[in-house]
Order: C-alpha cells, then structure tokens, then sequence
C-alpha cells in the first residue's frame, strides 16, 4: 500500500465507530513484512467475569512496508474456551495509535468464574501468539486452592531469566510481580559476568526512552512466556522509574516539577506495557493508581500496594546522595506523619482488611516489612528505604491487624533481591510481642543482592528473621488452601548461565489461624 493510500485508509478508520466489522479493519490494515507482534501478549487483573488483555505492535514499525508517522491501526481479539481454539466465545477490535505506543488493552467481561481462556490478537494479515490465562472464582466460591508465582526485580544485564522460563511452564493461577520490572540504570559493579547482556540505550528519562527500555525487556522470550502462560497482578518499585523515588522527588533532589514530568513518562510507559485496567489520569499525568484488591472466592483476598507513589522521602539522607542508606539515631524515623502508602491507600487498605472475612488476607508489596537492623557498638543501625525506615507507617499496619484479631494475614514481598520468611510484630524482634502476621519475600529474578558479610549481620540482630539468603536469584512459588500457605524458594546460583536450572532452596508453612511461618 503507498503510503497515501495508507493514509486515507487510516482517516476512513478515524471516521469508523470504535467497533468495526472485520472486514473494515482487515482492508485498511497493512500487509506486514514482519512479525508486528514481536513483543508478545499478557493478561492481568483477572476477576470472575473477565480479565484485561494487553500487547503492543511492534515500536519501530521496521515490518511496515512504509512507516507512516502515525498509522491509526484497528487490531482484532478472539478469546476461546479451549486450547484447540475451536470454540470461540467472544470477538471485537479496539483502535491504537502513537499517543499510545500502538498498545492494546482490552478490557474484557462477560466470561465465566473461575475458567481457562485462551486469546489472540490478530492486525491485518499478522497473527499474535495464543495466550492463556483465566478468570477469578465466583466471590462466594467455594476453592481448595491458589497457587501463584511471585517475583520481581529482574535486570537486564545481570542475569538471564531462567525463572520466568520455569514459571511459564509451571501449573499456576497467578504471577505477582512486586516491581523493579526494568531497571533505569546500568551498575557496573554488578554485572555478574563480562557480555551477559546490556542495555543498548541511555538511562531513559523521556516517555521515548521508558518504551524503548520496556520494549528491550519485553523482547526477552522467556519473560513474554511468563505473560502467554498466565494472568499478572502487578505493583511497582523505584527502578520502574529510578532508584529510590519517594512520591514527588527523586534522590538527587531534582526539583519535584522536572520529576514529576519523568515520573509521568515512565508512568505511562509502564502502563503501554503491562495488562493494566487503568492507565494514568489524566492520561500522561504523574499520577496512576496502581493499588488494588483482588478477590479469589471463598479463600484468599489479595492487596497489591503502591509502596512509591504516596510515600514520604526516606529518613536523614545522605546529603551528597539522597535516597535510602544505613542510618544511625536518625529521629526523623519515628515521625509519626511519616507515610509509606500515602492517607488514602492506608485507609482504604485498613478498611477493606478489617472487614475481610475470607480466610485468608494476603498483603502484596514491592519491599520489606520485617526489620533489617543491624546492631553496632554505636547503636542499631537502620536501613532507611524498606518498611524499617517508615516504623510508624509499619506500627499502624500491624495494629489494623492487631485490632481486627485477624489471624490469617501474609505479607508478601520484594525489593531486596533476598528471599526471606519472617514473623512480623507490633514491636520487631521482640517476643513478648505477640506474632501478628507472616511475611514472604522473594528474591531477585536476576538483580544482584548483598553480601553474605552484610547478611550474617542482619540475621544476627533479627531474631524474626527465620529464614534470609540473598545468593541466589529466582522466584517463590506459593500455595494458598484452606488449611495453609506454603511458600517454596525457587532459585539458581547462576544466573549468568542462560540455562540454569532452579531447584528448592527452602520451604516455609503458615498454619490457618496461627500466625507466624515455620520451616516446612
Ligand atoms: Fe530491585
Ligand atoms: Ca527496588
């Protein structure tokens, strides 16, 4: 097609209602010379009658027959109720453009509870791979069970995504992704083999640069894998944007009105590429809820909190640095208006937990809620960007659950390139202190974590913490039934070696109505 008849063909669609008959889309389409859907296709936030199904044709137009500055394309979906894709249960077409980086998000109802579906995307004469994915239980359901993968934290260029290659083939219901998606940066320090692989561009500060980083990522085959095999929740952390954010301001203390513009680039690029209800609002603003709660029938209840977004900046930064550090007699710590989900996630959060009768209440985050402190001949010494540097912030979770007797909360969480099990109390580390909740966090998809030396210190000054290693890199699987939740590390030392395989560091169990984890 010439690229005035491209054109034309493109103003004709504009005129189109948002639902076109097949035929329509399929005429002014372009003949693809390429495979227009190179960066896959996802699912997310299931509920019981639908789900939201995401992809992205591919940025650079490289498989047009002539680029055109701004094609207005119509793509097509189909989802199936069986794997052979024979019986097809719904159709339709959504529009996309530049404005939003030719990506698709359609959001999907009118399915059944608590079933498989598969999906494709199809755009002229191009086909999508098929993915899976499915639908929440009925909220009065009766389940034996939920099993989720959880992750996050996966550069680029230290390590190979194994774990993901592991995750598309497992039997799952969820993946949960706690954030750290991309990585901004490039640290040199940690790159843990010469020529595993590396980020092509600059440290993207441009909506420009956040597609072209998440486009990278997405290119990975076993990362697409992960999204074909299963419906995502997801949350982010600072290096979807950059390192150690705190709400409006950056650690470099760049004036918050030049931030805010940046935060709102990576925003919306994160959102052009993830299988996401809500974009940001207004579009292309700064500011995007990304919280949210998920119902799995009779069983679980699941929160998925912003831990960036509302925050207030860490406690006593270093002047030169900014951003989180070990910190000794900062009292700035225990301001009680300090915040970590912001007045409004934190009221919402503790209203919808207190009055949460399913038998359990899982409580999904980007970072650490147990302590990290470690103890010195001058003091303890805090670690002031996870939950230890916002202890008011974690004090008033704690005594929402305190408060409402509930006896079935997991925390789950990331971050800290660790897996750890914990018991939280009101006061860490304290055993007079009674147990209130049981916290997960998995370690890093690929990033680096800390030094055994650091670790060994940590351990020892955190009686709470009953499991930490921070040498292997992976994902958890966790089972959640009526009776229990178990969490199983799984994990590879060698995450530079494109074929690793994983095998089980540990094992951890919390019993129903007793909280606290115990080794399984
Ligand atoms: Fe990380
Ligand atoms: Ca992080």
């Amino acid at each position: 097609m010439k690229r005035r008849d491209f054109q034309r063909a493109a103003l004709a669609l504009a005129l189109q209602p948002w639902l076109l008959p097949l035929a329509g889309a399929e005429s002014a389409a372009p003949r693809w010379r390429g495979n227009p859907f190179a960066l896959g296709v996802a699912s997310g936030q299931p509920r019981p009658d639908g789900v939201v199904l995401w992809t992205r044709l591919a940025p650079d137009f490289e498989s047009l027959p002539e680029a055109p500055a701004d094609p207005a394309l119509v793509v097509g979906y189909e989802i199936f109720s069986d794997e052979a894709l024979r019986q097809r249960v719904q159709r339709g077409q959504v529009r996309t453009g530049a404005a939003r980086a030719h990506s698709v998000h359609v959001q999907v109802r009118g399915l059944r509870p608590d079933r498989y579906y598969w999906y494709r995307f199809t755009c002229g004469d191009a086909v999508s791979p098929v993915g899976r994915t499915r639908t929440a239980p009925a909220p009065d359901a009766a389940v034996s069970h939920l099993r989720l993968a959880l992750a996050s934290c996966q550069h680029y260029e230290q390590g190979y995504y194994v774990a993901h290659r592991e995750i598309a083939r497992q039997d799952l219901d969820l993946v949960l992704f706690l954030g750290d998606y991309i990585y901004e940066g490039t640290n040199p320090d940690h790159k843990v083999a010469p020529g595993v692989r590396e980020h092509p561009q600059e440290v993207p500060r441009t909506l420009d640069g956040y597609r072209r980083r998440h486009a990278l990522y997405k290119r990975d085959p076993d990362l697409r894998a992960a999204h074909a095999a299963h419906p995502w929740l997801m949350t982010w952390d600072d290096h979807d944007v950059v390192n150690d954010y705190a709400g409006d301001q950056d650690a470099r203390g760049t004036d918050p009105a030049v931030f805010l513009r940046r935060r709102a680039a990576a925003y919306q690029a994160y959102f052009e590429h993830m299988p996401l209800r809500l974009g940001p609002e207004p579009a292309g603003g700064a500011s995007m809820r990304i919280y949210d709660r998920m119902v799995w029938g009779q069983l679980a209840e699941l929160w998925t909190l912003d831990c960036r977004q509302y925050r207030s900046p860490q406690a006593c930064p270093d002047p030169l640095r900014g951003g989180g550090r070990m910190v000794l007699g900062c009292d700035a710590l225990t301001d009680t208006r300090r915040t970590m989900l912001g007045e409004a996630q934190e009221r919402w959060l503790g209203e919808s937990l207190s009055a949460s009768r399913r038998a359990w209440k899982i409580v999904a985050q980007a970072t650490q809620i147990s302590s990290t402190g470690i103890d010195s001949p001058l003091g303890r010494t805090t670690y002031t960007d996870a939950w230890d540097g916002y202890p008011a912030a974690r004090a008033r979770l704690l005594r929402t659950v305190a408060d409402a007797r509930l006896a079935d909360v997991v925390t789950l969480g990331g971050d800290v390139h660790m897996n750890v099990a914990a018991q939280l109390r009101l006061q860490p580390n304290d055993e007079r202190s009674p147990v209130l909740a049981s916290e997960f966090v998995t370690t890093s998809i690929s990033s680096r974590g800390m030094s055994d030396a650091v670790l060994e210190r940590i351990r020892a000054g955190n009686a709470d913490i009953v499991h930490a290693r921070a040498d292997e890199r992976g994902y958890t699987r966790v089972e959640v039934t009526a009776q229990g939740v178990s969490a199983e590390f799984r994990t590879t030392p060698y995450p530079a070696t494109a074929d690793a395989a994983l095998g089980t560091q540990a094992r951890f169990a919390v019993a129903r109505g007793r909280a606290g984890v115990e080794k399984a």
